[in-house]
């Protein structure tokens, strides 16, 4: 992801697009610094935090005066690619992955879900949110054409792992799984999974027995 020279702990690299969008906000409302403790109550993170994380890449900010909201976006755009387009693949277009289709992640001019793929007859053929939708018979030349670099995989969970294998051999170099299947992929791919239902356990969870404790991210 980073094209820089610092090496960011992975915990604040997670935290970058958090930042990001929220600094996106504030500069477009002519807003030119802002403190640690304005940034972490709208993005809930201590500022403790913040302060550590934005360390890492030379933001210092100064007491009184907080941190320079347009120095922040270059970094973040810099470090996010921001400049590139990430072309993005949609594998299992069912509820799941029509929202996302929908979505779209339009407020992200730097990714964009370019292709769609599915086994289903009717959908194959057709635009979701004006994403093509291809058979799974064309899925490694297609994501070739399109030189897609991430997919994500809201297929049924039995269907993810050979489908993660098919797709590791070209272009796509991160997945984001949102099938409960705990999927193997070579240590040059990157995956990150998304299981909904365990995440809403863990709140409710949390929910019970931490009523009052603020995690963090
Ligand atoms: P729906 O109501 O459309 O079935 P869903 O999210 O409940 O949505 P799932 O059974 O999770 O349905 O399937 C998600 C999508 O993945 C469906 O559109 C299905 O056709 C598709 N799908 C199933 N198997 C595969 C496969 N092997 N490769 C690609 N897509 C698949």
């Amino acid at each position: 992801m980073a094209n820089e020279t610092v090496k960011i702990p992975q915990a604040t690299a997670k935290r970058l697009p958090l930042y990001y969008r929220f600094l996106k906000n504030l500069h477009s409302s002519g807003k030119q610094r802002v403190s640690s403790a304005e940034l972490s109550e709208a993005v809930k993170v201590d500022s403790a935090t913040i302060r550590r994380d934005f360390s890492y890449f030379g933001a210092l900010g100064k007491k009184g005066y907080g941190y320079n909201v347009n120095y922040l976006l270059t970094f973040f755009r810099k470090t996010l690619d921001q400049d590139e387009l990430t072309k993005v693949a949609l594998i299992g277009v069912g509820n799941l992955g029509t929202a996302f289709l929908n979505y779209n992640f339009l407020k992200n001019n730097n990714t964009k879900i370019e292709v769609a793929f599915d086994v289903d007859e009717h959908k194959v053929g057709t635009k979701i949110g004006n994403v093509p939708v291809f058979h799974m018979d064309d899925l490694e030349k297609v994501i070739k054409e399109h030189n897609i670099q991430v997919a994500i995989l809201t297929v049924p969970a039995p269907a993810a792992q050979s489908i993660a294998d098919r797709i590791v051999q070209g272009s796509v170099n991160g997945i984001l799984n949102f099938t409960p299947a705990r999927l193997s992929v070579p240590s040059t791919i990157r995956i990150h999974h998304i299981d909904l239902a365990v995440e809403l356990q863990s709140l409710i969870y949390f929910l019970k027995h931490y009523p009052t404790e603020n995690e963090g991210i």
